[in-house]
């Protein structure tokens, strides 16, 4: 069936400024790290993309490697691209990353200038595009003299590949360095993705978030569901068709009794604030608006139209926010 995007899809969401750029991105944005491989019927990866538009979701993460297999959520995402949002690329932040192996030899992973022209040529051809708008350094190379990472992603856009470049989970200190880099190239440093969840706070501890804020910096922050623990849907054991089930990245290992009774106690703090556990989760992310947006998954359509609901209550008392550090532990 043609899909026409609601019309009212821009009255549904906030839309935040990333760090002292230009660009403003919605406060939930949605990643295509699972459920978009070839194990994923294509109607069901359609449902998720049009609710997300349809909520003024405008912004869609991938990288190189999702799938499985690899590069198959950009092949798919490309296709929905050309059936749905064909009429609608201005109005779309799209974007992609290497970092993790993606080919075989010594030219398919990590950081090098060889690695990450070719990834990026290939991910714009799976993804049927002429530019990506954001192209990130997945992960940080310790082998690679950090100028020439950077002078790569400098290139990428000066040759027209990427509109804006990015990290992702660089450090505090890798970071300062990469930007500064990419700043006397000419090529600021638009937005740093690393993970961060009420069970996860290593920005707070590293100092990573005061330096994205003190170099004006975006920050998308992504799991910040903890890939689905944050919501209610393992409090009663391990449903069928959840992450925990399919021995995907969510080990369920983390699943012990003790963390289960701490999840229960921030859902009974949630069901208190009138919000499901998973609203709970991202609007703690958004607090303080110090997060640019929060970078979610989703397995069903229902689950971004949840997601996006957070936005309607995201202040916290001190109180609400001291209980909550109290059972949001690792
Ligand atoms: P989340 O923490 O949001 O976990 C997503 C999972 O949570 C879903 O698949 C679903 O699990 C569950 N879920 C989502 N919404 C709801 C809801 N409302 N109610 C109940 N369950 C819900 O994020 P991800 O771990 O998926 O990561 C998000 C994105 O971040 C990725 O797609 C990717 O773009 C990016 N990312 C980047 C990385 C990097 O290195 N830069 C690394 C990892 C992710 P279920 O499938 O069980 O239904």
């Amino acid at each position: 069936m043609t899909y026409t995007p609601a019309q009212d899809r821009y009255e549904r969401m906030t839309y935040n400024r990333c760090g002292r750029s230009g660009l403003k991105l919605p406060a939930i944005s949605l990643g295509l790290w699972h459920n978009f491989g070839n194990d994923t019927p294509h109607a069901v990866k359609q449902s998720i993309v049009r609710r997300a538009f349809d909520l003024g979701i405008t912004h869609f993460d991938l990288a190189n490697n999702y799938g499985p297999p690899g590069g198959a959520s950009e092949a798919a995402f490309g296709e929905i691209l050309r059936t749905d949002l064909a009429g609608y690329r201005d109005e779309l932040i799209i974007s992609s990353k290497a970092g993790y192996g993606m080919w075989p030899g010594p030219y398919g992973e990590w950081g090098s200038r060889k690695y990450l022209i070719a990834s990026c040529d290939q991910s714009l051809k799976r993804l049927g595009l002429d530019y990506v708008d954001i192209f990130y350094s997945h992960r940080f190379d310790p082998d690679t003299p950090l100028e020439e990472t950077c002078g790569a992603l400098d290139h990428i856009v000066r040759s027209g590949r990427a509109l804006y470049v990015g990290l992702s989970s660089y450090n505090s200190k890798r970071t300062r360095e990469a930007v500064a880099i990419l700043k006397s190239l000419g090529t600021p440093c638009l937005i740093h993705q690393p993970s961060y969840s009420m069970i996860n706070r290593w920005i707070e501890e590293d100092g990573l978030i005061d330096t994205l804020e003190e170099l004006g910096i975006g920050s998308i922050v992504f799991s910040p569901l903890a890939q689905g623990m944050l919501t209610a849907k393992y409090l009663g054991g391990i449903p069928q068709e959840s992450r925990a089930a399919q021995d995907k990245s969510l080990n369920r290992d983390f699943l012990t009794e003790r963390n289960i009774e701490n999840i229960r106690k921030l859902n009974t703090i949630a069901e208190r604030r009138g919000q499901t556990l998973a609203q709970m989760a991202l609007a703690w992310v958004l607090r303080g608006d110090r997060i640019t947006t929060a970078l979610i998954g989703a397995s069903k359509a229902a689950q971004v139209e949840d997601c996006v609901k957070a936005l309607e209550r995201r202040d916290f008392t001190p109180d609400e926010l001291a209980e909550i550090g109290v059972y949001a532990r690792e």
